[in-house]
């Protein structure tokens, strides 16, 4: 669905994005994950044909979305910002997006707009920033994309509107094969949404791939050592991090497996037992939020 290859982008002379290359399947949900300023946003701008790649490839949907404009008619794209037609009624911009769209499903927003409840004879500036994402959100949904890009598209909402659109685009994957790119610099947010995921950091790959392969890779383990761990232990391969409560220890192991638990228990070890790791943590202790 979407084949990124060999991408550069940049404002001046230095590029901001550097050789980015993935793809994302039809029907999955992929995370962008990175910090304030790694280039999100330029790339997502690259990806939505708003800029032209200094070099590389993009391919979405079949074809280059940049030199085929067409293709944007089965791209949805939800900004960060939501601060567009501010003079405009809600009802008039539901009438332009039937219009633009020939995909849009009145029907179908109004059904979201049930469960969103916002007012369709407000004008554009008189909702609330989270009242304006909800909008964009439902209107891009009820045209029915074949990919849906979000921009940070949670920022702003409140926890139930959140969990609603959420809902609504899960079921969107889930009945309608839609492909969802998502942007966020909060892990814990995607990690229970998306299938797969790319890490960005000053506009480069630093890692990714899916989530339950990247949680499979790496264990984490709460045991007993009555005697303290052996000497040299942080140096044995894979070891990420460890830390203690007295005799209970708490091990993050790359690569743990039925030899690594044998050698934990040659060493002393009592009790083994796997704890549940978050994305976050593997984000931290493999070290790719640093610097
Ligand atoms: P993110 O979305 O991850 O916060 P951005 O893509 O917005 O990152 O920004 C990446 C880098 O590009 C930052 O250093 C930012 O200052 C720079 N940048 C973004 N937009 C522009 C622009 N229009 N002109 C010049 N530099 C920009």
């Amino acid at each position: 669905m979407i084949y990124v290859n060999g991408l550069y982008k940049g404002y001046g002379k230095e590029p901001v994005l550097k050789n980015i290359t993935f793809h994302v399947e039809k029907g999955t949900i992929h995370g962008l994950i990175g910090r304030n300023g790694s280039g999100k946003t330029t790339l997502i701008k690259c990806l939505t044909g708003i800029y032209r790649p200094d070099r590389g490839s993009i391919q979405i949907c079949g074809g280059d979305i940049y030199d085929q404009p067409r293709i944007k008619e089965k791209v949805g794209y939800v900004a960060d910002r939501n601060e567009y037609f501010s003079n405009y009624h809600v009802d008039e911009i539901i009438d332009l997006y039937a219009e633009l769209y020939p995909t849009f499903q009145r029907d179908d927003f109004n059904d979201f707009n049930e469960v969103m409840g916002i007012d369709e004879r407000k004008f554009i500036k008189q909702l609330s920033k989270g009242q304006k994402m909800r909008l964009a959100m439902i209107l891009n949904l009820s045209m029915h994309p074949e990919l849906m890009i979000l921009d940070e598209p949670t920022e702003g909402l409140d926890v139930i509107a959140k969990r609603q659109v959420m809902d609504f685009i899960i079921k969107e994957v889930e009945e309608r094969n839609m492909t969802v790119l998502i942007t966020s610099h909060h892990l814990n947010e995607l990690e229970n949404f998306c299938d797969s995921m790319t890490m960005i950091r000053d506009g480069q790959i630093i890692g990714g791939g899916s989530i339950d392969e990247m949680k499979e890779a790496i264990t984490k383990l709460q045991i007993v050592m009555e005697k303290g761990l052996p000497k040299g232990f942080d140096q044995w391969e894979g070891i990420l991090h460890y830390s203690n409560l007295g005799s209970i220890y708490t091990i993050v192991w790359k690569g743990f497996d039925e030899a690594c638990e044998k050698a934990l228990r040659a060493a002393g070890a009592s009790l083994i037992e796997e704890i549940p790791i978050s994305l976050e943590e593997i984000f931290l202790y493999e070290n790719w939020g640093n610097e």
